[in-house]
């Protein structure tokens, strides 16, 4: 058996080689190594598949989300909603720009926030929320979008997670996760569903004023050469990134697919356990599993990690601390308002996850799970 690995890009790797490297020696021989033309191409075909009319190449997720924020004029203090329940980079780049977080519950079937929660956290000062596509599947959006508007607040979507996910409105419309609100962000970290080979990231948003801010925030506040009109940052995908995602992008569904498959694989095994709970599927999103995510009733969650570690399966705890209680991010809270978070800290644990699973490794560590679990 193929040893088990937590994200396998080697794998991946091999069955488009040819491919990604003569894309890549092509961008050595041009010597367009900044802003060169796979950069364009690719966020042309990026604005395509996603149906957005805008992509913003950046250098990494969280860099989107800091110019994200950047571009929305938000003023010292002012307050920005976001989870409890999720990767620091969301609620770090709100406090680099001196805003205020205001960390939130989540729910406990989808991980995503809660929109309740959402509701209890409004002030006059609040004036964005960014909600997390956690683990590959889209938050309540049409709620969140509904709240936005009577509040007359910005979303910013952390899609770092879920690209190429779909979620369906109830008036049937479907839109692709990171397209719904003022601006979108999403990471091409090697793991993530659609990863390069190096940092990479970019922002999606339809509108035209927002999305000429945008580019003109990341490339120094420049509008026109050498006229700085703002402060802005220094954020590019490198044309090698942008060769190697230009290859990737044309797979992203089949990845995605993937993904699932392994996914139903997992939930047909665990199915009906009383100690095991399976990723809940939301009925307005499609699920792209950037993890798979069980809940371990029995307490027995940090025993099953050593366990499998024994059998060499990885297997990763996201994410082991409450953002609220991190020193960093900490915040006054009353744990009771925090019931779900809390709980997931002590339950969640994530099994191996990528496009390259093999029926041998998925029954391996499925039997591995139920063999400790009995
Ligand atoms: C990965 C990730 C980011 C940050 O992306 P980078 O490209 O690593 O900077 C932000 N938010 C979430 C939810 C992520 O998973």
């Amino acid at each position: 058996m193929k040893k088990i690995q937590m994200v396998d890009l080697q794998s991946q790797y091999y069955k488009i080689k040819n491919d990604v490297d003569n894309a890549v020696l092509n961008v050595m021989d041009s010597a367009a190594f900044i802003n060169g033309p796979e950069v364009k191409s690719f966020q042309n075909e990026l604005e395509s598949y996603l149906e957005v009319k805008h992509v913003i190449p950046c250098a990494n997720g969280t860099d989107a989300l800091q110019i994200a924020l950047m571009a929305l004029d938000l003023k010292e203090g002012d307050e920005v909603i976001t989870a409890d329940f999720t990767f620091a980079a969301t609620v770090e780049v709100i406090h680099l720009l001196k805003l205020k977080s205001v960390l939130v519950d989540v729910d406990y079937d989808t991980f995503t926030i809660s929109t309740e929660e959402i509701k209890k956290a409004i002030t006059p000062r609040t004036k964005a929320i960014i909600p997390v596509h956690i683990f590959g599947q889209c938050a309540n959006m049409e709620e969140i979008l509904k709240i936005a508007e009577e509040h007359n607040l910005y979303v910013i979507e952390d899609n770092a997670q879920a690209i190429g996910a779909q979620y369906r409105f109830s008036d049937g419309t479907q839109k692709y996760a990171g397209t719904m609100a003022t601006v979108g962000t999403t990471s091409f970290f090697p793991s993530k569903n659609l990863g390069c080979y190096g940092d990479g990231g970019a922002l999606f948003t339809n509108n035209d004023e927002l999305a000429h801010r945008l580019r003109g925030i990341v490339n120094h506040g420049m509008y026109e050469r050498y006229y700085h009109d703002e402060v802005g940052v220094n954020s590019r995908l490198d044309s090698i990134q942008a060769a190697v995602l230009r290859k990737k992008l044309p797979h992203l569904d089949t990845y995605n697919e993937a993904r699932r498959k392994a996914a139903d694989y997992y939930d047909e095994a665990f199915a009906g356990h009383v100690n095991i709970l399976t990723p809940k599927r939301s009925e307005s999103s499609t699920h792209v599993f950037h993890q798979y995510t069980l809940r371990i009733l029995n307490g027995k969650r940090n025993e099953l990690q050593k366990f499998l570690a024994e059998k060499e399966i990885p297997a990763m705890i996201y994410y082991p601390v409450a953002l609220r209680k991190q020193k960093a991010y900490f915040q006054e809270s009353n744990d009771a308002d925090f019931v779900n978070t809390d709980k997931l800290l002590d339950q969640v644990i994530s099994l191996p996850m990528h496009t390259e699973l093999d029926e041998e490794q998925l029954k391996y560590i499925t039997d591995a799970v139920l063999e400790f679990m009995g």
